[in-house]
């Protein structure tokens, strides 16, 4: 490593740090009043809209049982991500339990101004709600998106999965995650992420901003996934996430049956902030054509040729060689870049 970035990195932890206390000590500080209170709710099936200033909002569609545990999950975080809303907006026209031990909460689109917008952040403010958490209430209007889910949905709940995937520019080789805790609960987020067991694991520390560094804060287990992409749906992606669903829910006691069986997976646990930040590794050099040479999957070992940024005025190309020896868990499917865009993440799986 060369001089200076020890500097960096730790200027980097001390920031992460303050931010979270800080944040904590916000939320700590900052009485809120729910708008729609869960333990009210009579049993049955419920369609809910939940609102902010400024017609900020989401539908909600809950599913209230016995006194038990309640889960949460979400989808569509960033808009063009369209694997959990598809799963879960189905769940909501189809599933009717006869037996419920809790309550089951989904909010199959989190972010409707990025997803009527088919992009990652909403174009009204460009901010990313995975980078806001746990917002404002006076905020832009994705802080104050950020702080209704936190502050109405993530409090009320004592376990969490967000749904993402590679969205519309990438393409991933399918994961699930979580923030890594003490304790107990990081032994629940252990157990949530092995439900979905077609998914191989990668957890890691926390990082600031994000749904699960707010279900962090307020000590709720919470798990994520991460789905190909590419735009679309895959079938297999869906039927996947739909067993894991499904085992989480028996692994929670809400639905009746015996504890799932659950294939061995794949795990990789990081004491490394930025390993599974996918936004940093391997920056576009320059603006351009991305041509890329490796393939989702791979093995590669450090420095080998990953692909070429080509500069549209016709001036040298520049070769984007790997930083790590590892595997290709995430490549970028847009061929336009601009100078920054990653283009490649390696995990050492
Ligand atoms: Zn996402």
């Amino acid at each position: 490593m060369p001089r200076g970035c020890g500097a960096r990195f730790r200027a980097l932890g001390l920031a992460v740090l303050l931010r979270f206390f800080t944040s904590r000590l916000a939320m700590a500080n900052t009485p809120w009043k729910k708008s729609h209170d869960l333990s009210r709710l009579s049993a049955g099936f419920h369609r809910l809209r939940f609102t902010a200033a400024g017609g900020v909002g989401f539908d909600a569609f809950i599913w209230r049982g016995e006194p038990g545990p309640v889960l949460l999950v979400n989808g569509a975080t960033h808009g063009d991500e369209y694997e959990g809303p598809t799963l879960l907006r189905t769940w909501a026209e189809r599933w009717r339990p006869r037996r419920l031990a809790g309550t089951v909460v989904f909010v199959p689109v989190l972010n409707e101004a990025a997803f009527f917008a088919g992009q990652r952040c909403a174009p009204v403010d460009g901010a990313n709600l995975a980078r806001v958490f746990p917002g404002k209430a006076n905020g832009s209007p994705t802080e104050r998106l950020a702080h209704l889910f936190d502050t109405q949905l993530l409090a009320q709940c004592t376990h969490y999965a967000d749904l993402h995937s590679a969205g519309a520019a990438y393409h991933l080789k399918p994961w699930t995650g979580y923030v890594t805790h003490r304790g107990a609960i990081n032994r629940t987020q252990r157990a949530m992420a092995a439900c979905f067991d077609a998914f191989w694991v990668w957890a890691g520390p926390y990082l600031p901003g994000r749904t699960l560094s707010a279900a962090f804060a307020r000590n709720i287990p919470a798990i994520y996934v991460e789905c190909q992409g590419l735009g679309g749906v895959d079938a297999g992606d869906l039927r996947n996430l739909d067993h894991g669903l499904r085992n989480l829910l028996r692994w929670a006691g809400l639905t009746p049956g015996a504890a799932p069986r659950l294939h061995r997976q794949a795990v990789r646990i990081t004491r490394d902030v930025d390993e599974a930040h996918l936004q940093v590794h391997h920056p576009a050099p320059v603006d351009g054509l991305f041509v890329p040479l490796a393939a989702l999957d791979r093995r590669v070992r450090r420095g080998a040729p990953l692909g070429h940024v080509l500069p549209l005025d016709g001036s040298d190309g520049h070769l984007v060689r790997a930083e790590s020896t590892g595997r290709i868990i995430l490549i970028r499917r847009q061929r336009s870049v601009r100078r920054g865009d990653a283009l490649f993440t390696l995990a050492p799986v």
